[in-house]
């Protein structure tokens, strides 16, 4: 079974905020956002309570429309929806049906004035044939001089329904402050009821069950939940710089049953990369022993060796023209298990013999490396990684053939793998860039479902940081970790993490300044209060990298066994 997949079709829709009633100086305005509630004949989302807006029209695209707006150009309202052109058509879709919908003017006069709204009172008979199709929106402009401020519209977010929806949007958001006095009104035709509401309120009333929410609007309010003022979300939207698509995504279960997805899950970039086309055809579910393709040069192979460090196992990758015939790497072989080295075999067969000629590795912890010995023995391929340091918990029996240098480039068949130092994890750890598809091999540099463990004294802090900033310039397209799932916006994701590792050391300089000098049993249930008490043991590995960073940045010291804050940072605010 496979989910049909029709275009989605281009919309806009505009998040109305103002500030609630009762406002003044001593009190927050909180925003409240403008919702409507559609018919239960609406043919799309019936009943539900959604924010006001709709497909885009011909005529937003026409000149006579683009001639009404200010403050952006098409090619600036293109770069920042990420579209070649036409970008502009969406911020006269989004005031259009903001008017259409809600009654609310969102334009200007040839001053810059927003509309009063005495005036915007007297406008709403034209409603009905702006709706009807015979008053067109750029001629409503036109005839009463009124502009459309795109600066004061702001790209928010930007939702696509899942294939094999029967109605599908490509729906750009956009979030503006209401012109003063404006109050609004639903139409009375695709919507029965509407309502200035405070994001929460509208979560509270959505969780009682008393309306309905659907995944983006519900997504939206819990966004808009945390922002302050109508102004301090205004400018939250204006600032964003990244605007990633939301496609919720179908994939099957290994009983064949698909299942939605959202961003938010962790399949969700494995998912859109290994289906490009959303046929809904991919499984989801990383299984041992079962191979995943997931591109034309990508398969995985993920090892039975489940567990709280290795997640679902460790994963095994296959890199080359497997339609071609091609000679392939392994990149990871994993830990010396049998049923694993003849699944990599296995898979990596040609007519005549293995087409197995490369065996690159990631680090030599020993969930990574020692199958490599198994595999060489049986296809004679070349060994290439870094040999294994002194401390640690490491392959014994790792010896490679080739030592690559930092950026050397491994032509394979048909592709080329770079190899990245990224110490910090390991001393001696490696990733692996491939060209063609920008794919980066993380090992264990960067895991997927949870945070790497730094390990002292291979394991470096200071290092691990340093080496997440390289990844920065690389413009990875998507991380293969060597635990886990794809993780899609890489840039996204370190910086993320790096933000994470420098959050959880502030809490290590905090609790030292708190308790005075300490110890690392002391510290780790200051520093990892969320974390169970079962894994304080491995946290306290990492604590011990995080208090190393700051002894060696002269942060901090150690004496007696007992960590102790410099100076310096115990009169820094
Ligand atoms: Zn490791």
């Amino acid at each position: 079974m496979t989910a049909a997949r029709s275009e989605p079709r281009p919309a806009a829709t505009i998040l109305l905020l103002r500030e609630a009633a009762g406002a003044g100086p001593a009190v927050p305005a909180a925003p409240e956002v403008f919702m409507l509630q559609r018919t239960s004949k609406a043919a799309f989302l019936p009943g539900a309570f959604v924010f006001p807006g709709g497909a885009l029209d011909p005529d937003d695209a026409s000149e006579r429309a683009l001639r009404r707006v200010r403050g952006l150009d098409d090619a600036q309202a293109s770069a920042r929806l990420g579209i070649p052109a036409g970008g502009l058509a969406y911020w006269v879709a989004a005031a259009r049906e903001c008017f259409e919908e809600s009654g609310i003017l969102l334009a200007w006069d040839e001053h810059d004035r927003p509309v009063p709204p005495e005036r915007a009172a007297a406008l709403e008979s034209l409603r009905a044939p702006l709706n009807a199709g015979t008053l067109r929106f750029s001629e409503f402009l036109e005839r009463e001089g009124l502009f459309v401020r795109a600066q004061e519209i702001a790209y928010y977010s930007h939702w696509i329904t899942a294939a094999s929806r029967p109605r599908r949007f490509s729906t750009r958001f956009f979030l503006a402050c209401a012109p003063a006095g404006q109050q609004g009104a639903h139409d009375r035709s695709e919507t029965v009821h509407s309502v200035w509401v405070s994001p929460r309120d509208a979560l509270e009333r959505g969780r009682r069950k008393e309306i309905e929410l659907i995944y983006p609007t519900h997504s939206t309010l819990a966004d808009l939940a945390a922002m302050r003022t109508p102004r301090e979300a205004f400018e939250h939207a204006r600032r964003l710089d990244e605007i990633e698509v939301n496609a919720a995504c179908w994939a099957l279960d290994h009983e064949g049953s698909l299942r939605l997805f959202r961003r938010a899950d962790p399949p969700y970039y494995e998912i859109h990369w290994s289906d490009p086309e959303e046929k809904g055809d991919t499984c989801f579910v990383i299984q041992p022993g079962i191979a995943k393709r997931l591109d034309r040069l990508v398969t995985r192979i993920t090892a039975p060796n489940p567990g709280m460090m290795t997640g679902p196992g460790t994963n095994a990758y296959l890199v080359g023209r497997r339609d071609e015939g091609g000679a392939l790497a392994v990149i990871d072989p994993g830990p010396a298990i049998d049923s694993h080295v003849a699944k990599i075999l296995e898979e990596g067969a040609g007519r005549s013999g293995s087409r197995i000629r490369w065996i690159l590795t990631t680090h030599t912890h020993p969930d990574h490396s020692p199958a490599a010995a198994l595999l060489k023995a049986a296809t004679g391929a070349q060994v290439i990684g870094m040999p294994r340091p002194e401390h640690g918990h490491q392959d014994h029996g790792f010896a490679p053939d080739r030592v690559p240098a930092d950026g050397e480039r491994l032509q394979l068949d048909g592709c080329a793998l770079r190899a990245v130092h990224t110490p910090g994890h390991a001393s001696n750890h490696l990733c692996y860039l491939l060209e063609e598809t920008r794919m980066l091999f993380t090992g264990d540099h960067v895991m997927q479902g949870s945070t790497v463990v730094i390990n002292p004294p291979d394991g470096d802090m200071r290092v691990y940081l340093a080496s997440l900033e390289r990844l920065l310039a690389l413009n990875a397209a998507i991380f293969a970790p060597g635990h886990g799932y794809l993780i899609g916006a890489p840039q996204r994701e370190i910086r993320r993490l790096i933000a994470h590792r420098l959050a959880r050391e502030a809490k290590v300089a905090a609790a030292l300044q708190r308790r005075g000098p300490s110890t690392l049993e002391e510290l780790v249930t200051d520093v990892y209060d969320e974390v169970s008490p079962r894994l304080h043991a491995v946290a306290m590995r990492s604590l011990a990298a995080h208090l190393d960073k700051l002894v060696a940045e002269g942060r901090a010291r150690r004496a007696a066994g007992r960590y102790i804050l410099s100076a310096d940072e115990r009169s820094a605010p």
